[in-house]
């Protein structure tokens, strides 16, 4: 069997389509997953056993025999923690062929074969009777199939059908019981993830104020979910304006209904503010007491608490269809909507004289189908794209950096995904401004989204959309006038790594025939800085796990090392850093620059060195990110923004991912003994606008 993966190529800014062999595929799951973050997952590893124990002696106390539904077993983890304590038989489930072999070798080597039988296939596809997978129904029903939303995996139709089908009436689960809490909040960093804010120009003529088109302002944006590491938010990036409150339960010991329903709640908001976002998260109760419990609480809520860190499970940020002024002790009704798979929330004020009972006449209200972007906004722009463009001083940066290039004739072409600043250089007094912004597969005809935009701000025929691509430019494209200024963030969807956006370069060359003689570029360069860091908590994703609660699940170790290598060089991979704090161990260095005002050599860009270790710590790896020089002293970083303190804390930008470098293996430096020196070789290919690198320790 062959997979086709589609990958952006950074040297045409198109998707491209590599004919994998089956094994790639597989490989990319099992290095990505998130199977060693869970075995990592202390609270809940011991929460799950002690739920799992509780569990078979409440049905050994009945005097019936404990048979165990083990569905979505992974490593076979929960079914070991069942057959440990004292479970008669467990049918251990799981779809996922090379996870599903991972635990028969697993089962075996802890000694469990006789007790565990491993079936791979989906839930509801395992057949019972004396010829079935299982010979009689389940009366214990373990699972662990649940995402930062709770359902996203589909636990809920998954539940449905095993009590349908697979276990006893009255039969005991755990988890018992999953419960979604939510709190509202106002937030001007999160709400700037969701809507473009007015962008403010200091133009020549006067300040000059760009608006979203009203179909923007209106749109209830993307169903997808939004997850992150709340735990990561400083108080002071939004205001609480409700208590938490419990938004819906599932009983997974009962039968579960799957089909999209919705959950309302009355609120009194416990202070006056704007209503925008609902932060959500769920706990688990393993027993039917709720005396164990696992909770994904942010830290404000129980304070006194020790947060276990975990990537994967986080908290849920949704976003209201539109911000609502709220007031201190008034009566609001907040609704849950969802369907098999995500949910998504509304918020209404209740009506004057409104009571429990008259509720019913709100049913109408109740928004059904889920979010749906019709402005085209939400399809151009993610949410952290989203954040950068709504950023003040990124886009004060630009300005002044405009502002010294552009003149009253200049001819400018922008190359940037989704970019503001052909407006930017409209205001600054370019006389003609050209965009380009070619369709994409999810995003057709993208001009349809600025002839929107230009119109509400009274922009029509001041600048124009070129929906070719640079290779194509032709010079009608430009009305026959040679480019003087040409510009870029550079940002482009398609990016997955920093350098990704090293693209621009690539249009720079293949527009060079329309660029005037003396024309600039802004940015003029790109420079890679990289650093050696020790993660406080990120490491773990990456960490060999060796025994869980006393199980040797090694054999998942050495699979996931194994797909890690499957592609002889190691790759970096992208993370957010301002969700994953770690502390700086060397200096920042700068290791390569691009040249922006000359075309793309054809040869290598190659360099190599060494950096000190300044500080005692563990070197988990490297992060790597760009700078852009935009003009002589103007430069904007998508990585480091600030080492705040002699500790090494690193304040990264909130808006891009940057690139982490994980070492194979982990040195701890003592620099006041002797300090250590790690060697790399970074190799940027301008043929395949990749770059690879090694480390040595
Ligand atoms: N139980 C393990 C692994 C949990 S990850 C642990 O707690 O450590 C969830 C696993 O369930 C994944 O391996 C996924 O492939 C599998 N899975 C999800 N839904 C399933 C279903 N309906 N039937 C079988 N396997 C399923």
């Amino acid at each position: 069997m062959k997979t086709f993966c589609g990958r952006a190529n950074p040297t045409t800014g198109s998707m491209e389509w590599f004919e994998e062999g089956e094994d790639y595929d597989y490989h990319q799951e099992i290095a990505r997953s998130r199977y060693a973050d869970m075995l990592h997952d202390k609270d809940r590893n011991v929460k799950y056993y002690q739920g799992i124990r509780a569990a078979v002696s409440r049905v050994k106390e009945r005097g019936e025999k404990a048979i165990v539904l083990d569905i979505g077993t992974g490593t076979g983890l929960l079914s070991m923690m069942a057959a440990s304590a004292g479970a008669d038989f467990c049918y251990a489930i799981e779809v996922f062929k090379p996870m599903a072999n991972a635990a028969v070798k697993i089962v075996e080597k802890n000694g469990f074969s006789d007790k565990i039988k491993v079936i791979n296939k989906h839930s509801t596809e395992v057949t019972v009777g004396p010829d079935g997978d299982m010979q009689c129904r389940a009366n214990i029903l373990v699972t662990e199939l649940f995402d930062t939303e709770l359902i996203g995996e589909g636990a809920l139709p998954t539940y449905e059908h095993a009590h349908k089908y697979l276990v006893q009436e009255g039969c005991e689960a755990v988890p018992h019981r999953a419960t979604v809490y939510v709190q509202l909040v106002e937030s001007r960093r999160m709400w700037s993830w969701k809507k473009l804010f007015p962008v403010h120009i200091e133009a020549e003529d006067g300040e000059k104020i760009l608006i979203p088109p009203s179909e923007m302002e209106n749109c209830p944006g993307l169903p997808s979910v939004c997850d992150i590491q709340l735990n990561q938010m400083p108080s002071n990036d939004f205001s609480i304006l409700s208590d938490v409150v419990t938004m819906f339960s599932v009983d997974f010991s009962k039968p579960v209904q799957s089909a999209s329903t919705y959950y309302r709640v009355q609120l009194e908001p416990v202070r006056s503010g704007k209503a925008q976002i609902v932060l959500s998260w769920w706990d688990i109760d393993m027993d039917p007491s709720g005396m164990i419990n696992c909770t994904m609480a942010p830290y404000w809520v129980k304070p006194t608490s020790a947060l276990q860190w975990r990537d994967h499970w986080m908290q849920c940020v949704y976003f209201l269809p539109r911000e609502e002024p709220v007031l201190q002790g008034e009566k609001l009704y907040l609704t849950a909507c969802r369907d098999e798979y995500s949910v998504w929330y509304n918020l209404h004020k209740a009506r004057e004289g409104e009571n429990e009972a008259g509720e019913e006449e709100h049913k109408a209200d109740v928004r059904v189908e889920s979010p749906v972007c019709r402005c085209r906004a939400h399809l151009l722009w993610n949410r952290p794209r989203f954040g950068e463009l709504n950023d003040p001083n990124r886009t004060h940066q630009y300005i002044k950096s405009l502002r010294k290039v552009l003149k009253t004739d200049s001819v400018c072409l922008c190359i940037s995904d989704g970019s503001l600043l052909p407006v930017l250089a409209h205001y600054l007094g370019a006389k003609q401004v050209r965009c380009m912004q070619p369709s994409r597969i999810d995003l057709y005809h993208p001009h349809k989204l600025w002839q929107a935009f230009f119109k509400a701000n009274h922009l029509e025929d001041k600048i124009k959309i070129i929906e070719a691509r640079p290779e194509l430019l032709k010079p009608s494209h430009l009305e026959d006038k040679k480019i003087s200024v040409l510009v870029g963030e550079p940002f482009f969807t398609t990016s997955l790594l920093p350098w990704h956006n090293l693209y621009f370069w690539y249009a720079r060359t293949a527009v060079s025939a329309h660029l005037a003689s003396n024309v600039t570029v802004l940015p003029q360069s790109a420079s890679l800085h990289m650093m050696i860091v020790e993660f406080q908590d990120l490491w773990r994703i990456r960490s060999p796990c060796g025994t869980c609660e006393g199980f040797d699940v090694q054999t998942m170790d050495d699979m996931i090392k194994d797909s890690l290598n499957f592609r002889e060089s190691k790759e970096a991979e992208p993370h957010p850093l301002w969700e994953y704090p770690c502390k700086s161990l060397s200096d920042p260095q700068e290791v390569l620059t691009f040249d922006f005002t000359r075309a793309v050599p054809q040869h290598c860009l190659s360099t190599e060195g060494s950096v000190t270790l300044l500080r005692k710590g563990k070197s988990h790896g490297a992060v790597l990110w760009m700078e852009y020089h935009l003009a002589a002293d103007i430069s904007v970083s998508t990585g480091l923004m600030r080492l705040s303190d002699e500790k090494g804390n690193c304040e990264w930008n909130p808006h891009c991912k940057q690139a982490v470098y994980f070492f194979s293996s982990v040195i701890e430096s003592e620099i006041q003994s002797d300090p250590t020196a790690v060697t790399y070789a970074i190799n940027f290919d301008t043929k395949t606008g990749e770059i690879a690198m090694d480390f040595k320790l």
